[in-house]
């Protein structure tokens, strides 16, 4: 097997980008967890991360982490109620440790971010919180629907006049691309230090090179509105762009039929057969010549590189975020299947931190699953086609740092 620097080795562990919780306060539409805005996914396990199994599980190896993400994507952290505790561990054991995080900023009170804001101090290299708003007091909520502006605007204060480290990220759609400069503008005045304008996920399906818009649901399974793509193609995500074809978006599907259909994709992942199975003609030749160089495994020719893990919510050990994410995403769309299908059948058992210790994981040989989809021929001989999509060519994560990088430049 093709060997690479760094590899998944746990001395070459340096980051963990960690789930604490799977819930949240609100129902953003594309976030894994929310059908549409409607509510809640029922196959998604509903938990969290105690301080007790955080000391646990990653103790023996505080000090030898120089970074924690503490995001994961269908929860907000600070709804988990060990939170702080975990954060002022780690600043207890390793206080050099960078700390990045990111909330939406409608939960809690003033008073808990003035006291998170210590754990992020602003004139200091160790972190940042990243508060996702994105939009104004009239934009934001269709996006991150439920959010209360009052309560992130009081609470992303508070944090700032504690001392926190705080950056504004906003993610750009159609209802609010003509709101940056005014946002930006905003963020200064409250004390942001960063002000990060990001294209969103979610519209590389296109239809004769037309993003197809995301309908919203009501909580009856009604069409509410739709989300679409920003108008300025420089705001647009076209990195894995794929022609599906003609997409009825404006179907009410009643949920009782969207939580059943749910449960069948989640009870068929096993089922899957990659020869046989239906992908789109354009996606299967894209994935298919696309060379996969691993993110989390930084570049081959530096051997000094180190590497990060996801942990999920649920305690699994995943190889990155992107894969940690869509393992729990019903869907009968080929990669996700493909890639949830690995997992499984490698077994949950078997990279749970509730049933193993982090070295067992790595022992296991559970990383190789990964690495020998990377170099096969075609996704019907088990080419990771999901791999491919984020850390192919032209990848829609690409496009997203490129943005990112040139908006901190400014
Ligand atoms: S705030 Fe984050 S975790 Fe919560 S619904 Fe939105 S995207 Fe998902
Ligand atoms: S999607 Fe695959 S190739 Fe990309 S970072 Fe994750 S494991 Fe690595």
């Amino acid at each position: 097997m093709q060997k690479y620097y760094p590899d998944f080795e746990l001395e070459s562990l340096y980051r963990i980008h960690l789930e604490p919780t799977s819930k949240c306060n609100l129902l953003c539409p594309m976030c894994p967890r929310s059908i549409n805005g409607a509510s809640v996914r029922k196959t998604l396990e509903l938990t969290e991360i105690s301080f007790q199994d955080f000391k646990s599980w990653f103790s023996p190896y505080i000090k030898q982490l120089k970074s924690w993400v503490l995001c994961g994507g269908t929860g907000e952290p600070n709804v988990a109620k060990d939170m702080l505790k975990i954060i002022e561990y780690i600043r207890t054991e390793h206080d050099d440790s960078f700390i990045h995080m990111n909330t939406n900023g409608g939960v809690r009170t003033p008073d808990y971010y003035k006291e998170l804001g210590k754990y992020f101090p602003k004139n200091v290299d160790r972190g940042q919180l990243i508060f996702s708003i994105d939009g104004l007091e009239d934009t934001n909520h269709l996006y991150r629907r439920n959010n209360s502006w009052k309560k992130i605007m009081e609470n992303s204060q508070a944090f700032i006049d504690g001392g926190g480290k705080a950056e504004w990220e906003f993610l750009i759609f159609k209802h609010n691309e003509h709101q940056i400069d005014e946002a930006r503008q905003l963020s200064k005045e409250m004390g942001f230090v960063k002000f990060i304008a990001k294209k969103a996920l979610g519209f590389q399906h296109v239809n004769d090179g037309v993003p197809i818009s995301h309908p919203v649901y009501n909580k009856d399974g009604n069409i509410e509105y739709l989300l679409e793509a920003p108008t300025d193609e420089n705001n647009r995500n076209l990195g894995s762009r794929t022609e599906i074809g003609n997409v009825d978006i404006h179907q009410s599907i009643p949920l009782a039929s969207r939580y059943k259909w749910d449960k069948i994709f989640m009870d068929s992942i096993l089922d899957f057969d990659p020869k046989t199975a239906h992908a789109e003609f354009d996606y299967e030749r894209r994935v298919n010549n696309s060379t996969i160089n691993c993110k989390v495994l930084g570049k081959p020719e530096n051997p000094e590189d180190k590497h990060e893990i996801y942990v999920t919510a649920q305690g699994l050990v995943m190889p990155c975020c992107w894969i940690g994410t869509v393992y729990y995403v019903p869907s009968n769309w080929f990669e996700l299947v493909q890639i949830q299908q690995v997992v499984k059948k490698f077994g949950e058992d078997n990279i749970s931190l509730y049933k193993n210790t982090l070295e067992e994981v790595y022992n296991s040989g559970y990383f190789n699953i990964f690495k020998d989809g990377w170099n096969k021929d075609n996704i019907r001989c088990g080419k990771l086609g999901y791999c491919a999509t984020t850390c192919g060519e032209n990848n829609q994560i690409d496009d997203i740092w490129t943005h990112e990088e040139n908006e901190r430049a400014k």
